[in-house]
């Protein structure tokens, strides 16, 4: 699938005076066209390459030759109906005549000077959409003294995908003792159901080691299967009713690298909640959302429940037990909504992180600004105006 980026250049003249030979091939091979009644390409260019090579010798012979099709495109579209005069300065390049580096926000082009390097402004679009950049056209307007230049892209199928800003619909989750989970989008999964049949467990299992006979001994053990299926069961129901929510990424805190998965916290959760843990249910949302096409991402929950979701403010006191109250706005929430809310947004731009990273290891090598590719020709640097 294609996609298109439009840049802003900056407005050079030797991109302008490209813009004005490609536009005078262009019309020669227009000319021809129009006179011998043809568009094919072959015969276009066999009668009129030497011409257009010798009368426009700084033009580089791939710009020459996509000025040629670029008129047959035109006389194809009018039927050879009537003498075409072009007045746009437009320019196109393909793999041979561009090099686009998103990740320098640079763009090399292939000019009357030779081959140059141009910054370009930044666009979210450059973030959205990787692939493969194999054609380009550079628009001219002489008026407005403006430039841009209009990126094709073919977008991987799996990235695109995920990647589409508008798409991405985030949940952030926040998971602890008294709510397993909380969603940012106001659903509470909490802990009571769990807590009372693990109690009801744990009375059982008092009992029997209490009888201490043979058959209290099998029924221990049997108890203890029971209630390792009933905590999986658990996980199971809630992570499936979370992936099936209409979102398509889920934001989870890492709670290893807050070094959260020690000793302390272990026990923590075994104490109040036996056998549960968070980590299952993670591993649980990570498969179930993979097997649906959605994404998993897994933030640093540094800050993430003493920051205020509204105004960004952190402090230790803002939270109060289950009372998020933000000391700068007075933005009151449940804590662990707030929290959830937090990990959300984290989730996203984590993960647009993420998608960029794979981009850049895609192009090859990166460019300053300012350099040129090619220093065999004593040219001016292509940055104007
Ligand atoms: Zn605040």
């Amino acid at each position: 699938m294609f996609r298109t980026i439009k840049l802003k250049l900056p407005y050079d003249p030797s991109i302008l005076e490209t813009g004005r030979q490609f536009r005078e091939a262009c019309q020669m091979v227009l000319d021809y066209g129009f006179s011998a009644h043809t568009f094919n390409k072959n015969k276009l260019n066999r009668a009129t390459y030497e011409d257009v090579r010798r009368r426009i010798s700084t033009l580089s012979s791939a710009l020459v030759q996509t000025a040629r099709d670029t008129a047959s495109d035109a006389l194809k579209q009018t039927k050879l109906r009537k003498e075409i005069r072009r007045k746009s300065l437009t320019i196109r390049y393909d793999r041979r005549t561009f090099k686009f580096y998103p990740d320098s926000h640079t763009i090399s082009l292939t000019t009357v000077h030779g081959r140059l390097v141009f910054p370009i402004a930044n666009s979210p679009l450059m973030e959205k959409y990787s692939g493969e950049y194999t054609n380009a056209q550079v628009s001219i307007d002489v008026k407005q003294r403006r430039m841009f230049v209009m990126v094709q892209v073919e977008v991987d199928k799996g990235v695109e995908n995920k990647a589409e800003t508008r798409d991405v619909k985030v949940v952030g989750i926040d998971r602890g003792i008294k709510n397993i989970a909380v969603l940012s989008n106001n659903k509470f999964f909490n802990s009571a159901h769990l807590k009372d049949v693990k109690g009801r467990y744990r009375y059982n299992r008092k009992k029997l080691q209490h009888a201490g006979t043979k058959s209290a001994h099998r029924k221990l053990k049997e108890l203890g299967g029971r209630e390792r299926r009933f905590v999986l069961d658990t996980n199971h129901v809630i992570s499936k009713q979370i992936v099936n929510l209409p979102f398509n990424l889920f934001a989870l805190e890492d709670l290893e690298s807050a070094g959260m998965r020690t000793k302390r916290n272990g026990r923590r959760f075994n104490h109040k909640l036996g056998s549960w843990s968070p980590y299952q249910l993670e591993q649980f949302i990570k498969y179930k959302a993979e097997d649906m096409g959605k994404a998993v991402v897994c933030v640093n929950p540094k800050y993430t429940s003493q920051k205020c979701y509204r105004c960004g403010f952190i402090d230790r006191n803002n939270r109060n037990g289950s009372i998020f109250h933000c000391k700068n706005c007075g933005f009151e929430l449940h804590a662990d909504l707030n929290a959830s809310r937090n990990i959300g947004v984290l989730g996203k731009s984590g993960y647009f992180r993420l998608l960029s990273t794979s981009q850049s290891l895609r192009s090859d090598e990166s460019m300053p600004t300012g350099m040129r590719e090619d220093s065999s020709k004593p040219t001016p640097l292509g940055v104007g105006s």
